[in-house]
């Protein structure tokens, strides 16, 4: 059956991104044999400026009738003083909250050719490939009760819940170890189980889960000290599961290790199997219609997207090691140029890349 994916191009360099992200995928339909349908829409300010709404009914309609999603950046200054509930960010809110996409899968992977863009030395950064698991719909950003009061005697007080039931738990750890299986059979779950009832409970169900999975091996880490050892030694670790707030922080931790914003995809995963994938960075205003953009991580998204939602590994892996390949030859855009090096437009990567593939 031919896959279909939704393309959403988005604001400021969102668009510059996706039509290289759009090549190398029309190469692996032309050349390679990938079967695939594509269709676009809008989102982010586009989406407000075409339809008056950050995500457009028509949009969510096509994505949920998609196999996959494909995401450039929204936002930007043309929108940021509009009414809150119509900010381009909210479209991004919208799809995930409307897809159901409640895992965030964030690798932070350092090629060896850009070593030396981290600010922790390249010996303890080379070779770095870690992926976060992120649970995205709970927790502690969505637990209620929360709000703001007074107590008894007059001071404000702000208070939120961090709750977790074992059905959640249970729905993050299985797709984590779902993951890890496809990687090198590692896990380490964080938690704060010593101080928090929730991530005890996390613990005990991420425990029981792994009992279907014998083949991974599974280690257990208060986030304290897993944001210590991400630091200290970050290549011990290779699948990390982790809670809403944690992952938050851990995988900005880990994607600032790397030292580019501009290398680094992710994806968003509903119970079908079904994806958001978009780079982490934003809409680059400051660099937007330049063609200066990074358009490496929006392609590895695309390598996430074959992987995880479409199962077409040998397309995935071909991508990454064209990206490898380019980087090795030393062709780099402005964000990831050291002096001295001579740097490359965002559709001349794109080009590098599809002569790579
Ligand atoms: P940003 O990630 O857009 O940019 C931060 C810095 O990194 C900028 O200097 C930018 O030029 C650079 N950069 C980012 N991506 C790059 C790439 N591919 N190649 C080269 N350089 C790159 O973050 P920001 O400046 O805080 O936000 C700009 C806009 O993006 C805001 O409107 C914000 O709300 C939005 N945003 C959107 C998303 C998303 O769509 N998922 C995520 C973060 C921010």
């Amino acid at each position: 059956m031919t896959a279909k994916i939704l393309v959403l191009p988005g604001d400021g360099i969102g668009p510059e991104i996706i039509a290289e992200a759009e090549k190398v995928l029309q190469a692996l339909i032309t050349d390679h044999e990938l079967k695939l349908q594509i269709d676009h829409g809008a989102i982010g300010g586009h989406g407000v400026d075409v339809s008056g709404k950050p995500l457009p009914e028509e949009t969510l309609e096509k994505a949920r009738a998609s196999d996959a999603v494909l995401l450039g950046a929204v936002g930007g200054p043309k929108w940021e003083t509009i009414e809150r509930s119509l900010r381009p960010e909210r479209g991004l809110l919208a799809i995930r909250s409307g897809l159901g996409l409640y895992a965030n899968l964030r690798p932070a992977i350092v090629h060896s050719a850009l070593a030396d863009a981290s600010t922790l030395r390249p010996e303890i950064v080379a070779g770095l490939d870690i992926m976060i698991v992120r649970e995205l719909t709970g927790g502690i950003y969505f637990g209620e009760p929360r709000g703001m009061r007074r107590t008894s005697d007059n001071l404000r007080e702000g208070f939120n819940t961090l709750v977790y039931n074992e059905a959640e738990i249970r729905r993050i750890a299985g797709m984590a170890f779902e993951v890890a299986r496809k990687r090198s059979g590692k896990i380490c779950s964080v938690d704060k189980a010593n101080v928090l009832e929730a991530t005890e409970l996390w613990r005990e169900v991420v425990t029981e889960v792994a009992a279907d999975y014998p083949d991974v091996s599974l280690q257990h880490m208060y986030v304290d000290n897993a944001a210590m050892q991400l630091v200290r030694d970050p290549k011990q670790f290779d699948v990390i599961v982790t809670t809403n707030m944690f992952g938050d922080i851990l995988s900005d931790l880990a994607s600032m290790l790397t030292g580019s914003i501009g290398m680094l995809p992710s994806a968003s995963l509903n119970q079908t199997g079904q994806g958001l994938y978009e780079p982490i960075h934003g809409s680059a205003p400051d660099i937007a219609g330049q063609n200066k953009a990074n358009p490496l991580a929006t392609i590895l998204s695309v390598a996430m997207m074959l992987r995880y939602s479409l199962n077409e590994i040998s397309h995935a892996n071909r991508i990454e090691a064209a990206v490898k390949k380019v980087l090795a030859n030393g062709l780099r855009t402005p964000d990831i140029c050291r002096s001295g090096d001579q740097a490359i437009s965002t559709t001349d990567m794109g080009n590098a890349i599809v002569a790579a593939l």
